[in-house]
């Protein structure tokens, strides 16, 4: 296999990568193949769907407001529309875009209602929804990065 930038000879190696998708989000034991010419890097990331399925159910239960990143990345899991989710929850696509922007604060019912969508949806084990009246918009809580590790073609969350 060849770099798509100059062609030439990839070395692989096993390593960490900073998931581009959602900010604050680790991918262990991930294939990286590293230009020796121009040290251009592909990620392997087998399993997309998955591995985005486990950190929405990571997510889902982190006891701290959701940020706009994080409500986009979500949306998106569900395979939802800016328009799709306006529908369902009863608002209009501009209030969307502007908690997607950080324009506006996310409503707490619309965070609330998101998280049962997508454990309904994708589904997620045992979700509590007593757990949704700890949430915290607590801007001291301390947010550790959301840690996946990839298992041959599986994805696992890994404990912080
Ligand atoms: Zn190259």
């Amino acid at each position: 296999m060849n770099c798509l930038m100059c062609n030439g000879p990839l070395v692989a190696t096993t390593g960490s990568y900073e998931y581009a998708s959602l900010p604050d989000t680790m991918l262990t034991n991930v294939e990286i193949r590293r230009c020796a010419t121009c040290d251009e890097e592909e990620v392997v990331l087998p399993q997309l769907a998955q591995l985005n399925r486990v950190i929405a159910a990571e997510l889902i239960r982190r006891p701290q407001a959701l940020v706009p990143a994080q409500f986009r990345f979500l949306r998106k899991v569900l395979g939802w529309s800016g328009v799709d989710l306006a529908r369902r929850f009863g608002t209009t696509k501009e209030t969307v875009s502007r908690w997607e922007n950080g324009h506006i604060p996310i409503s707490p019912m619309a965070d609330r209602f998101l998280r049962l969508a997508v454990a309904y949806e994708t589904p997620v084990q045992d979700y509590r929804i007593h757990d949704l009246a700890m949430l915290t918009r607590d801007a001291e809580a301390l947010v550790a990065p959301i840690t996946v590790r990839r298992s041959g073609d599986d994805w696992r969350p890994q404990a912080a």
